[in-house]
């Protein structure tokens, strides 16, 4: 999850040439259902409409999203799991790629069993964890997330921005507040504390017809770009459907997928009519996808505590998902001998970060953390880009003591203006260990002023500005104490002036 480098050319008149040419183009605005059907959208890239954001929009965008990111992670209830979020940071990725050239910029997974997906200026997705327990397959989640990235790669949030700066933003405030309150199962006092600016965010949030209408045209060329069956989108859309009466027939509050991107028939027509345009994937990617699916599913059942016993005993039979469930979940209940006995009979890829992930988190579970770290090691060499194996790795170093085997392993995740809070939190963790162990007052010194410049980060990200300037003063009164640690000066005052220019951003 890199921040990616702001392009430094570009004007905003080109992207609304291009936008506005590619609809003029495909005249998809004026076609009926039955002519969708009968122009064959293949031969024809997206258009990069990052391309059209000037520096000054890119960087406040940039900006948006990290202020929202704070707002989630102070709010919300999220997956801290490394693989679930992995799964869904290489998913958005890859559809991304296929419209935008600027990485996203976070895929918060969100607790919560009611099915919703949002996009923030700046290349924010977030998402609910009922949206893929609300699926049927990989390609539906990615229709949602398609859905999103077309809404930020068409800009519907920023002309609106332009518009009403104070519009913007009491509806990102409000789609936060209405998020957690969600989160908390609709709790009272956090739904009276979002109060007014609930209802107003969910009507303001709602976007048009037309901006709807070409998030999901978009959205759909990208999900076949990808290998993705574009039936998928209509399939989950009827599927929403079903939900939203439910939930309306309960009187649920829920500031669903469709309150926000609202449904009407015509949108649903229309995604059938234009899904039988596109050919099918061909079925080795099917496959990939249903396994991974598979995994990914039943990982985050397990996770929210979803899956019983006896429901994982009785799918693990045909699903890899519910047997690799079914050993952590035994491993949690500390009955460690039946936890081995399923990944043993399970005969799984020894090299597949989930089963490696599983297998060490056996020996976790024991406190055997050396073999732990023996367990993962081979795989994390396999896949040094990933980031769930590199975060899973260094929790266990700093469980057998060694902080600076732990810090090895995070620095490429917690580079300058990273926000990725658990490997800031791991980072203290390793830091602190280091002080401890370290043979001199001087490397005492120096692994205690990083520790609380890690610390520094988790309160920023968490929003807490006053901890973050506090950790910081601190860190900056063991540097000043000795000639030989003043040059990490600058550094703390560059850390200082980020969370003074965070506390005071209003979108
Ligand atoms: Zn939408």
């Amino acid at each position: 999850m890199k921040i990616t480098k702001l392009p430094t050319t570009h004007t905003k008149t080109s992207s609304r040439l291009t936008a506005r040419s590619l609809t003029i183009a495909l005249g998809l605005s004026l076609m009926t259902t039955a002519s969708v059907a009968a122009t064959a959208p293949t031969a024809f890239s997206l258009p990069s409409m990052t391309a059209g954001a000037n520096f000054y929009d890119t960087y406040r965008n940039e900006q948006i999203a990290a202020w929202s990111l704070r707002q989630i992670y102070d709010d919300l209830p999220l997956v801290e799991d490394p693989w679930a979020n992995q799964v869904l940071v290489q998913l958005s990725a890859e559809l991304n790629a296929k419209v935008r050239t600027q990485q996203l910029y976070a895929t918060p997974l969100i607790v919560d069993n009611s099915m919703n997906a949002f996009a923030v200026p700046g290349g924010l997705i977030g998402m609910n964890t009922g949206t893929i327990l609300a699926a049927q397959g990989l390609d539906e989640v990615a229709s949602v997330l398609a859905h999103e990235i077309a809404h930020i790669s068409q800009r519907h949030y920023e002309s609106r921005m332009e518009n009403n700066k104070k519009l913007m933003a009491l509806q990102l405030g409000g789609l936060i507040a209405a998020i957690a309150a969600s989160a908390a199962g609709g709790d009272a006092a956090l739904l009276a504390m979002a109060g007014g600016q609930t209802a107003t965010a969910e009507s303001a949030a709602t976007h048009s017809r037309e901006n709807e209408k070409e998030a999901d045209r978009v959205g759909m060329q990208i999900l076949v770009q990808s290998g993705y069956d574009a039936h998928a989108m209509p399939r989950f859309f009827s599927r929403l459907q079903r939900q939203l009466n439910i939930n309306q027939a309960k009187n649920a509050f829920m500031p669903s997928f469709m309150q926000s991107h609202p449904f009407t028939a015509e949108r649903m027509s229309e995604a059938s009519a234009r899904a039988a345009s596109y050919a099918k994937p061909v079925m080795t990617a099917k496959h990939e996808q249903a396994k991974l699916f598979d995994r990914w599913s039943w990982r985050i059942k397990y996770l929210t505590k979803q899956a019983t016993y006896a429901e994982l005993v009785a799918n693990a039979p045909q699903s890899e998902g519910a047997r690799l469930a079914l050993a952590s979940w035994l491993a949690d209940a500390q009955r460690h001998r039946e936890a081995a006995q399923v990944l043993e009979v399970g005969r799984f890829d020894p090299a597949d970060a989930l089963v490696c992930i599983t297998k060490s988190h056996l020996a976790f579970a024991q406190k055997q953390y050396d073999q732990a770290i023996e367990m993962i090691k081979p795989c994390q060499a396999i896949y040094p880009e990933r980031r769930d194996l590199r975060l899973i790795l260094a929790k266990y170093h700093i469980h057998a003591g060694d902080g600076q085997a732990a810090n090895a392993l995070l620095s490429p995740l917690t580079f300058d203006g990273s926000h990725d809070l658990s490997a800031w939190q791991l980072s203290a963790q390793a830091y602190e260990l280091m002080a401890r162990a370290a043979a001199s007052d001087h490397a005492a010194t120096i692994a205690t002023i990083n520790a609380l410049r890690a610390r520094s980060q988790v309160e920023l990200w968490r929003g807490q500005y006053q901890g973050a300037l506090q950790s910081l003063a601190q860190a900056d009164e063991l540097a000043a104490g000795s000639d030989r640690t003043k040059l990490m000066r600058a550094m703390l005052a560059k850390d200082k002036d980020a969370v003074i220019s965070a506390r005071d951003f209003r979108p």
